[in-house]
């Protein structure tokens, strides 16, 4: 839970806020709320309701934050590594509590919430791991020695979305932590609950506290506080392009560190001499995972004329095979879409009497349901076919040649993952290469490996996640030379 914002009496202060800024924070602040519902998505029911964090309770953290740091970052790396491990084992220790917690408040299927958890843990084992290996450089250099040092940054803000809420926010506070930064983590206004609890297991495990403190609230409130304020030193925001592009510009102006992870629209390109039976069984956990709400969703998807009607006909059943249901039962593959709110802008995309393709099924009763839609767009330009939609809907699309479907798949603003279905190991790589996009998988659906770089092309992002540059990623690089001559 946020600190208490009385503590902020005692901080001896810094930057205060100019008059102008404290109109428009007070005048954003009466315009949110002061306390978030938590609704589970498959029952519409309250589970929960969470204070929002104030612009002076974010002040107040950020300068707890800085304290904490500092005795952070002045252990030595073994003992930071060492706590880390135990704020890993705490989160394996509570794997499944974690789960269900995803299950109730995102509408995850249950398996894979606990694929999340298992991620968050994995990540710090990972984090930890590159603790003592964080190292600088000696360079040869006349007349002395020159070395580098690998700096913690200071506080970094984490700003998640609600679509994959315990795993992304690891993605930012495990190597950020590692580095010996402290963290200062806003989960999205409808999935606050996990995070609340990691900062607790962290906390028990005995990282210092106000190392990792999570602070719920309205983004445009307390993620813009976070996002301005001269204590946090870098940002890194999951979420749509164009809070991305906002978030950005308020980098800009205070030459702000920033990493961005934004939107996708990812094609699936089947080419006729793939293993079509296998590319069509792959295809539908490619778009409907997570209800479709997922970053890296295949939502677009490519397929050589000659197999087009085959590929069509392959993807139906298995289409209608996904499981849609009761999230907390383990036979679930799909679950419900995250809020009403999104529920309409799912809808606004593609009307629910659209002509579709293949069109599952939805359970009756409350819940933010929405079917699993595939259309087939008559031009590659539809909006459908080049837009975000982020819920389970899928576009099927044919090309001629090769140079076609590169031509198709760069078609959007978005650069994030795609797919190649060939038996052509060189074509595979030639497309993979071509496709201008940060995580292409071939044969496979796979984007996202802790130990491997994450991260879009164009308008999909702006830096990278995750694999074994993670941790400079949050760090400075000093260069001092020392020297050597008597006569300098
Ligand atoms: P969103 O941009 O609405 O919100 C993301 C987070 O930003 C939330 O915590 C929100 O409160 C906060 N926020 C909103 N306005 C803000 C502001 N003005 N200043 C600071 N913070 C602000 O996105 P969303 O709807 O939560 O998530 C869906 C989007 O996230 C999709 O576009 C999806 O593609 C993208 N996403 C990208 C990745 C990736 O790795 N590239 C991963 C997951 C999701």
């Amino acid at each position: 839970m946020p600190d208490s914002p009385t503590d902020t009496a005692t901080d001896t202060a810094t930057d205060s806020p100019t008059d102008t800024d404290t109109v428009t924070a007070t005048a954003l602040e009466a315009e949110y709320a002061h306390e978030h519902d938590v609704v589970n998505p498959a029952t519409e029911e309250v589970i929960a309701t969470v204070p929002a964090t104030t612009p002076a309770e974010v002040d107040a953290a950020v300068r707890r934050a800085a304290a904490a740091q500092e005795r952070w970052a002045a252990l030595a790396p073994g003992d930071r590594a060492r706590l880390l491990r135990r704020f890993a084992d705490a989160v394996d220790d509570h794997l499944e509590e974690l789960a269900g917690l995803e299950v109730r408040e995102a509408g995850h299927p249950v398996n894979n919430a606990r694929w999340e958890a298992g991620n968050v843990r994995d990540l710090l084992e990972y984090a930890a791991g590159g603790v003592e290996r964080l190292t600088g450089r000696q360079i040869p250099v006349p007349g002395g020695v020159d070395v580098t040092f690998a700096e913690p940054l200071g506080t970094v803000a984490v700003i998640a979305p609600w679509n994959f809420p315990m795993p992304i926010a690891a993605w930012g506070t495990a190597p950020a932590l590692a580095a010996g930064n402290a963290v200062l983590l806003k989960p999205a206004e409808t999935t606050p609950l996990t995070a609340l609890r990691l900062a607790e297991l962290a906390l028990a495990a005995g990282l210092p506290e106000h190392l990792f403190q999570v602070l719920p609230g309205a983004g445009p409130v307390t993620g813009t506080a976070l996002v301005e304020h001269p204590g946090v030193a870098k940002v890194v925001f999951t979420g749509s392009t164009a809070v991305g592009k906002e978030i950005m510009a308020r980098c800009a102006a205070r030459v702000k560190r920033v990493t961005l992870e934004l939107g996708g629209k990812s094609p699936n390109i089947v080419f006729a001499d793939a293993d079509v039976e296998r590319a069509a069984a792959a295809a539908p956990a490619s778009f409907l995972d997570n209800t479709g709400q997922d970053c890296c969703a295949r939502s677009r998807v490519l397929v050589q004329r000659p197999v087009l009607d085959r590929f069509l006909e392959l993807l139906e059943p298995a289409v209608k095979a996904f499981t849609v249901g009761d999230p907390a039962d383990p036979a679930t593959m799909m679950g419900p879409l995250i809020s009403a709110a999104h529920r309409e802008r799912v809808r606004s995309h593609v009307p629910e009497d659209a002509p579709a393709a293949i069109r599952g099924e939805v359970p009756p009763g409350p819940g933010y349901w929405y079917p699993a839609t595939v259309l087939t767009p008559e031009r590659a330009d539809d909006p459908v076919a080049v837009e975000e939609v982020f819920g389970p809907v899928a576009v099927v699309l044919p090309f001629d040649d090769e140079a076609d479907a590169v031509r198709l798949a760069n078609a959007t603003d978005y650069g994030l993952s795609g797919s190649v279905w060939t038996r052509d190991v060189g074509r595979a790589l030639r497309v993979a290469r071509a496709v201008a996009a940060g995580n292409l998988s071939v044969n496979s659906h796979g984007s996202v490996r802790y130990w491997t770089p994450f991260g879009g092309y164009k308008q999909s992002g702006l830096g990278r996640e995750l694999g074994p540059d993670a941790l400079a990623a949050f760090t400075e690089t000093k260069n001092v030379f020392i020297g050597t001559e008597e006569q300098q």
